[in-house]
């Protein structure tokens, strides 16, 4: 079966062809500019080199016609007939607690995304888009919504209740959903595949560090807490986001800077985190160059975020009673060294301990603790496309069989 992957922005609309008898990258792309001029690049399995082109998208309509016709091309392309995709499978952010699971997008499923808007209005709108565009491009193909959210909905209540006055939860779903879904999902599912044990025997804290970050701790397979909330500015401090802070700064900013609420928080998502402590950068990468060069604001933000990142898994080792392994993931987990290293430093009497050598790697998957560590620590990349494509397979096999 080859799946479509298709990750719809305001302006922008990513994707993949993967085949998932080889779990292979057939192509894969990016369409940007929506609504402005347009530009696609895309990248076949025949070459290395990338396709660039200017083409003109007014709509997301436009742009999934660009990427059929890219798929379909004789130089660039990887197919020869549109109806070599079965399926199609979209990333859509908030699932609100309409869904636990990946579910066929049907009518009735636009209908409890679009309910769900008011809890994403940034992401939403634009992953509706997206499957409307493909649905008016593609037809009937059958087509799988993969959420955010979904893999937090197993949750107890005690772990995503804010301490609000209960009528709000009722009136508002106001509560925590956590993000970052399939990817927690993805690489607690390859942590048990490298441990060799059934992910139901196991206890993780799984950390998902890039330019937003969140960190979810798994009981037997099933996430039972994490740290982004309502909206992704919860948790730790991030590239731009200023993580959890009292809720009075924001009363007491927007008078004392003669904003609104909403500006404030537009600050403490945009503007905010490593950005807004060090003044330098959101990018690790920069932060490190700075801090190179003496820049102790740099430093701050580093270990500001590395503190935050130890404070979460020492929350979640006391909420679970213990851990088996703690997995780093995305640009920053899988990637930056220091930030491992800092993270698990003096953990020694949990039984945490990475071997500095190991460390030196990034970017692959490994065991980077200690032989005779008594918790694993691992890097894995992570692959939210691969996680959706599965999906995808998964269910319209099933709906095929019914
Ligand atoms: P993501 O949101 O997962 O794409 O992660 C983006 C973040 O990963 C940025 O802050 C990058 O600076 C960081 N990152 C990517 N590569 C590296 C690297 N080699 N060393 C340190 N940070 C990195």
């Amino acid at each position: 079966m080859k799946v479509l992957v298709i990750n719809a922005g305001s302006s922008s609309l990513k994707y993949q062809l993967i085949d998932m008898d080889t779990k292979a990258v057939m192509a894969k792309g990016l369409c940007e500019r929506i609504g402005i001029d347009g530009k696609l690049t895309h990248q076949g399995n025949k070459t290395e080199e990338k396709y660039k082109a200017d083409i003109a998208m007014p709509t997301h309509s436009d742009a999934i016609k660009a990427v059929i016709d890219i798929l379909l091309d004789k130089e660039w392309g990887v197919i020869s007939d549109m109806s070599e995709i079965d399926a199609v499978g979209h990333r859509v952010v908030h699932g609100g607690e309409y869904f636990a699971d990946s579910v066929i997008i049907t009518d009735k499923v636009i209908k409890a995304i679009e309910a769900c808007i008011p809890l994403a209005p940034l992401h939403n709108p634009p992953n509706l888009t997206g499957i409307n565009a493909c649905r008016e491009v593609m037809g009937d193909v059958p087509m799988v919504a993969v959420f955010d959210t979904a893999f937090h909905q197993s949750m107890p209540q005690k772990s995503y209740m804010y301490a609000v006055p209960y009528e709000y939860y009722q009136k508002y779903k106001i509560r925590r959903y956590g993000f970052h879904g399939t990817s927690h999902k993805y690489v607690s599912q390859q942590a048990a595949e490298m441990l060799g044990r059934p992910i139901e025997s196991l206890k993780l804290i799984t950390c998902h560090l890039g330019n937003g970050s969140s960190i979810a701790a798994i009981d037997g397979g099933r996430s039972v807490d994490t740290s982004m909330g309502f909206t992704p500015i919860d948790g730790l401090p991030m590239g731009t986001r200023s993580g959890n802070i009292d809720p009075s700064i924001i009363e007491f900013l927007a008078e004392h800077e003669n904003m609104s609420a909403a500006e404030v928080i537009n600050i403490l998502n945009k503007k905010s985190g490593m950005l807004g402590i060090s003044g330098v950068s959101s990018d690790f990468r920069d932060l490190d160059v700075a801090i190179n060069e003496g820049n102790n604001r740099a430093a701050l933000a580093k270990d500001m975020f590395n503190t935050s990142v130890k404070k979460i898994i020492g929350s979640y080792i006391a909420e679970m009673g213990g851990v088996d392994a703690i997995i780093f993931t995305a640009g920053v987990g899988e990637n930056d060294r220091s930030v491992r290293w800092d993270v698990c430093e003096h953990m020694e009497y949990l039984g945490i301990k990475i071997d500095p050598e190991k460390n030196k790697y990034r970017g692959r998957q490994m065991d980077i603790s200690i032989d005779y560590a008594r918790v694993r620590v691992l890097v894995i990349p992570t692959n939210e496309e691969l996680v959706i494509a599965q999906d995808t397979e998964r269910l319209v096999k099933e709906a095929q069989a019914k």
